[in-house]
């Protein structure tokens, strides 16, 4: 372990110079704060080859205490070293909510990682839910399609809204008519592009569109629709078909009042989050090793429902009738 570590943070330079390697720059690093780096006459180029930095965070050994501890951080809300929780709970009318399903990750694994093992473990336990109501970080048009497809269960979550829709505030991909038989676009002032190109973007298929240079640059509201003066045609990247009708469908939904009425129910999951972390101690690790922290989730979550059903007041109106009751009730109606 320790010779693991000493790799992860030091390294020879090509004059054989032991040096420290420096922080990857677009993650912050709790267990680098206040820390005086060590310099040795070498250049600020030198110090940004990829070779003189520490591992990402899925890799990278910060606990003596606890080597499968790995930091994480929600930019600008908070950050720590350990691991990650996902609840599951059910939100039936008139029930109690109980947490039936928690899965335990290092803290970098992405929450949209994870959908498909809930999906697949509540399935095999017979607790398929009809709905499954997630946040945004859960939330792709491929996790809606395989929850849909694979396990029969709708998503009910907030798709990421277009991150270059505020370079181009005129017209977002949703305003263009997609021809999924000819391969074209048409866009909102009634110009069809060239045949779409297949291509990949972080390693997944895509569907790369390009209007004609000479159409946009023709056109009266290129500066709104482009967002370059350059004189470029507007480009489009789209998903494969299944995913991109989920995307542009969500999108147009998750404005709606009705859908953020029906959304408004997952309200509840973030109360029971706040209640295992501040009434439980979730936060707190009382366990090293990722099993065992699970075993921790596993135990607090088991607390919870203890909790929750013993203090649950079902509807009188249906509550199932005593013994006696039922007496009474044959009694009276003979
Ligand atoms: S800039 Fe090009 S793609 Fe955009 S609206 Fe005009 S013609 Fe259509």
């Amino acid at each position: 372990m320790l010779r693991q570590v000493w790799v992860q943070q030091y390294w020879y330079d090509e004059s054989g110079q032991l040096r420290w390697r420096e922080a990857k720059v677009s993650r912050a690093r709790k267990s680098r704060e206040g820390t005086a780096r060590r310099r040795s006459g070498t250049t600020a180029a030198d110090d940004d080859a990829e070779s003189a930095r520490v591992p990402w965070s899925g890799v990278e050994v910060v606990s003596p205490h606890d080597p499968q501890a790995r930091f994480s951080h929600k930019p600008g809300k908070v950050e720590w070293v350990g691991y990650k929780d996902h609840q599951t709970e059910t939100c039936d009318e008139q029930r109690p909510n109980l947490i039936v399903h928690v899965v335990t990750t290092l803290a970098p694994e992405q929450d949209v990682g994870v959908v498909n093992a809930i999906h697949t473990a509540l399935v095999g336990q017979r607790m398929t839910p009809a709905e499954h109501l997630l946040d945004s970080g859960y939330v792709t048009p491929e996790t809606v399609h395989r929850a849909s497809t694979a396990h029969g269960i709708t998503i009910v979550g907030p798709v990421r809204q277009d991150p270059r829709a505020v370079e181009r505030p005129g017209f977002a991909k949703e305003d263009f008519h997609v021809d999924w038989r000819s391969e074209t676009v048409t866009c909102p002032q009634g110009t069809t592009s060239p045949q779409w190109k297949p291509t990949m973007a972080d390693g997944k298929p895509r569907l790369s569109v390009l209007f004609r240079r000479a159409d946009c640059r023709a056109c009266m509201v290129r500066q709104q629709c482009t967002g370059n003066v350059d004189g470029k045609g507007r480009h489009l990247l789209l998903l494969p078909e299944p995913l991109q009708q989920i995307q542009t469908r969500n999108r147009a939904q998750q404005q709606t009042p009705e859908w953020k009425q029906r959304y408004a129910l997952r309200a509840g999951c973030e109360a029971t989050v706040s209640e295992t972390v501040h009434a439980h101690g979730l936060r707190h690790c009382r366990y090293r090793g990722l099993a065992k922290t699970h075993v921790q989730h596993v135990l607090t979550a088991a607390g919870t429902n203890i909790i929750r059903l013993a203090q649950h007041q079902p509807d009188p109106g249906r509550r199932p009738r005593s013994r006696l009751q039922e007496l009474f009730h044959t009694m009276a109606d003979g």
